[in-house]
């Protein structure tokens, strides 16, 4: 770390301290003797994401919220709780230690937590994810979430009914 002062780079630490997620420092320029303050962050190391046509590229946790918070879209949840959602999988895929996970995992562990987190959201995931081919995959997938019965936390609307389903879609019951 170069002294923003003077660019030399031997400095002493004055004083260390430790927050949630990093260390700050406080240095002392052993050339000009002016102070700074440094941030040192644990950097995770690098997950590579295996896409469906074996295409390899870096995870981007960007482009993970962007498709959560589409999915998101409009609907009820509290302040925060997309970015926490983020940050849920980020910590489960670094937690494994694996440099390599494939992108049906990840969309696994987004569409295992976005069925506790919003009903509709999930759904929406899902069809984009899942890339289901018709109409009849979609009520499948609504009807199983509608037979496991989960309590619907208070926040969240009821599942809405394969009818309704297939009203917003224009299709009928086959
Ligand atoms: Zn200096």
């Amino acid at each position: 770390m170069n002294c923003p002062y003077c660019g030399k780079q031997e400095s002493r630490v004055i004083d260390s301290r430790s927050l949630d997620e990093e260390v700050r420092r406080r240095r002392g320029c052993l050339a000009c003797n002016k102070r700074f303050t440094t941030y040192e962050r644990v950097q995770p190391h690098d997950i590579f994401v295996i896409k469906k046509d074996g295409r390899r590229e870096g995870f981007r946790r960007d482009k993970l919220l962007l498709g959560i918070r589409r999915a998101c879209e409009k609907r009820p949840l509290p302040t925060g709780a997309i970015d926490k959602f983020v940050e849920n999988i980020e910590a489960e895929l670094y937690n494994m230690g694996k440099n390599e996970v494939s992108s049906s995992y990840i969309g696994d562990l987004v569409m295992e937590g976005l069925k506790k987190l919003d009903h509709i959201a999930y759904i929406r995931f899902a069809s984009v994810y899942r890339e289901f081919a018709d109409i009849g995959a979609l009520k499948q997938e609504v009807d199983s979430l509608a037979v496991r019965r989960e309590p619907t936390p208070a926040n969240q609307l009821p599942l809405p009914s394969s009818e309704a389903v297939s009203s917003v879609t224009g299709r009928k019951r086959r």
